[in-house]
């Protein structure tokens, strides 16, 4: 925009002078037209509307262009306010050809010189008298309180204090005019540029109306009246009439005005191009509260529009929520499950033969960095009895460490002690549900069960730690003797039938089961045994976990896609039925990129009232599901997630409504329905 020379500066204020028309011939002259036509291009054939206009109008001059219904009153009112552009012929405006200005260039001389009043008022039925009288004001550099305070100004010199907060709805035609003139006047409004103003209104109000027209000519306001109507072209000073298209008269008013007093003297015009800031973000604040409003206008239909969008960000929180609480709480059930335990026993060799553990295989793993405990086991199921109760139990002769290594907890009594392995005592741990068969109506403690034909004293009771899962009574159908009371006792030189061994960390297992089958490999030279590994349980859950999410995520995904194409139609829908507004909003000086930030933000705005409420659902449902037994983690991840989801689906689908209200012609815009 630097590249248009600045309007000339020598536009002198008016000088005051005698008659009746104190400014006469020597106020500078305001709107040259120069052999200006018109041609409207219908289909394939064209529609001249205009021929050859020619036209001064200087400062401060109170002029009615009067012609018949379709006579191109409205159209030449059209181009004097750079709605539209003239198909050829020059137009020069305050001393600059204003012809081949930009849109954004005429859409900001519009906003500093002209005022419109229109035949059926325009007025934004969403907003309320001062935000219609204040909303020229937008699209200039007045800030939010002096937009305010001068539309109540405006509205109060015009008989409107106790209206300000009315809608048009609640508003005479009379009313609802003056609020038009006001804000015709809140940026000042040098030329006001009135198409039949009175058309609609009786003739008390109509003649308010044209009063107020009087004040603002005799305030230095230049007027400019479109009539068909004779008595009210009268009350110009001056009387341009208009047939065909084509001018046929331009003479004084044959009205005998009565004198009037020297205008004031204004200051001479000068067009700013630039509009401040290149980052407008007070404008994109007020863009948000004009979006809110509009919104609240039609509370329902936005609430159906946001379903897709609530549902969307909802899910994807939700999920979210639940998978990282499900994943820790899978974390902590597999320590729990001994996921860091880890079990070698013997398996068949390369030539099919059985393989065979021993302690110093025992030995050689507990060596290993990274292990805690390497417990050898020897088991067989045996018939134990005690008095007349008997049961086939899993006897196990382990290592000291067995409690600790396989997380025992004690119910009642000790685990064997060392000494009690090195003497080889003849004692008996045992399993919860075992001890239940045995002893169902008496404490076990120091009493004595039969291994085979071999007593043992039991000194506990011990259950799996965790109690959870369906090993747990397998688990508990055992009885513990010391290993070596097994081998002499029970078992004699048997090999052992497992090494258990306790890894400090889990995310050592899968490493440390690496060495351990090096090393007992280099020491058998054959893979005669087999690790088994429950990292490998927890990995298949993490996948299936990871297949969770992706599946939530995509319903997530899917539920914004639908409802960003929800918030899309409504605004398209939205654009058809403001395309007036828009026009109004063009009129008043809103330049393409203020309507199309204006309808991005209402975009934007739904789709984040959507992730506001998706997040509530989302958040809500996350408090539910513990209620079902389902772990959950409120976690801010999914929430800065959602949000952005919800901004980037309304700037995505919120662009084109946007840019197709921005495209708006404002002449086409003005007249829709
Ligand atoms: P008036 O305001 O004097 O009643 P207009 O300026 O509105 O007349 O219209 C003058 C003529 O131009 C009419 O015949 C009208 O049909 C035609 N016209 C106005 N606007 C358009 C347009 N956008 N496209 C085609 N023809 C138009
Ligand atoms: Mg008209």
């Amino acid at each position: 925009m630097s590249d248009v020379p600045p309007p000339s500066p020598d536009v002198s204020p008016a000088a005051p002078a005698e008659g009746h028309d104190p400014r006469g011939l020597q106020a500078p002259v305001i709107i040259s037209l120069r052999g200006l036509n018109k041609v409207y291009e219908t289909g394939d054939t064209d529609l001249q509307v205009l021929f050859d206009i020619n036209l001064e109008i200087r400062e401060g001059e109170f002029v009615a262009i009067m012609g018949p219904s379709g006579s191109g009153k409205s159209t030449l009112m059209n181009l004097l306010g750079l709605m539209d552009s003239p198909s050829s012929g020059t137009y020069e405006l305050a001393g600059v050809d204003v012809t081949h200005l930009s849109p954004d260039e005429h859409a900001i001389a519009r906003g500093q010189l002209f005022g419109f009043i229109f035949q059926r008022y325009n007025l934004l039925s969403n907003e309320s008298a001062r935000e219609n009288a204040g909303m020229p004001a937008l699209y200039s550099n007045l800030s939010a309180a002096s937009r305010h305070d001068r539309a109540e100004e405006l509205l109060t010199q015009l008989g409107l204090g106790h209206r300000l907060d009315h809608r048009p709805s609640h508003m005479s035609g009379g009313e609802q005019q003056r609020v038009a003139i006001a804000r015709a006047l809140m940026n000042g409004g040098r030329i006001i540029l009135a198409d039949e103003p009175t058309g609609a209104l009786d003739s008390k109000n109509g003649r308010d109306v044209m009063e107020f027209l009087h004040t603002l000519h005799a305030g230095g306001r230049t007027v400019i009246l479109i009539t068909h109507d004779p008595n009210v072209a009268a009350e110009a000073r001056r009387i341009i009439r208009i047939h065909d298209g084509r001018i046929i008269s331009d003479e004084p008013s044959p009205t005998d005005f009565p004198p009037m007093a020297s205008a004031p003297v204004l200051e001479p015009i000068r067009l700013h191009w630039s509009r401040g800031s290149l980052l407008p973000l007070r404008d994109i604040a007020e863009a948000v509260k004009m979006g809110m409003r509009s919104l609240r206008a039609n509370i329902f239909r936005t609430f159906l529009t946001m379903l897709g969008i609530i549902i969307g960000v909802g899910s994807v929180v939700a999920m979210l929520n639940l998978g990282v609480a499900s994943r820790q709480e899978q974390e902590k059930w597999f320590k729990k499950m001994g996921t860091n335990l880890m079990r070698i026993g013997p398996s068949t060799n390369s030539r099919g033969a059985w393989g065979a553990l021993n302690f110093s295989d025992a030995k050689l793993i507990a060596d290993i960095p990274g292990v805690l405990y390497s417990v050898p086991m020897i088991y067989e199921q045996k018939l134990i009895r005690h008095g007349n109760q008997s049961t086939q139990t899993t006897v196990s002769a382990v290592g000291r460490k067995f409690q600790e290594s396989e997380d025992r907890i004690m119910l009642r009594g000790t685990f064997f002690t060392q000494e009690d392995v090195e003497n080889s005592a003849a004692v008996a741990v045992l399993g919860l549900k075992t001890a239940m068969t045995l002893f169902p109506d008496s404490d076990p403690l120091g009493q004595y069960i039969l291994v085979g034909n071999t007593p043992f004293q039991v000194i506990g009771v011990m259950t799996v730690s965790g109690g959870q899962g369906k090993g747990q009574d397998r688990e508990d159908d055992v009885i513990c003797i010391p290993i070596s009371t097994g081998i002499a006792r029970l078992y004699g030189n048997k090999s052992l039938s497992q090494i258990s061994v306790k890894i400090g960390r889990i995310e050592d297992v899968t490493p440390l089961q690496d060495q351990i089958t090096e090393a007992l490999k280099s020491a058998h030279g054959d893979m005669d045994f087999r690790v088994f590994n429950q990292a490998a349980i927890l990995e298949s859950y993490r996948q299936s976990a990871r297949m969770w999410n992706i599946l939530l995520g995509s319903i997530g995904a899917i539920s914004l896609l639908v409802g960003g194409i929800g918030v899309m139609n409504i605004m398209l829908v939205n654009v058809v039925e403001r395309t007036r507004e828009i026009g109004v909003r063009m009129a008043c000086g809103a330049r393409s990129s203020d309507i199309q930030m204006q309808f991005l933000a209402e975009a934007v705005v739904v789709c984040l009232l959507g992730g506001v409420l998706g997040l509530g659902l989302g958040v809500g449902l996350s408090y539910i599901a513990p209620l079902m037994k389902l772990p959950v983690v409120i976690t801010p991840l999914p929430m800065i997630l959602a949000f952005a989801c919800a901004f980037v689906t309304g700037v995505i689908f919120g662009f084109w409504p946007a840019r197709k209200a921005s495209k708006l012609n404002p002449v086409v815009a003005l007249s829709a329905e």
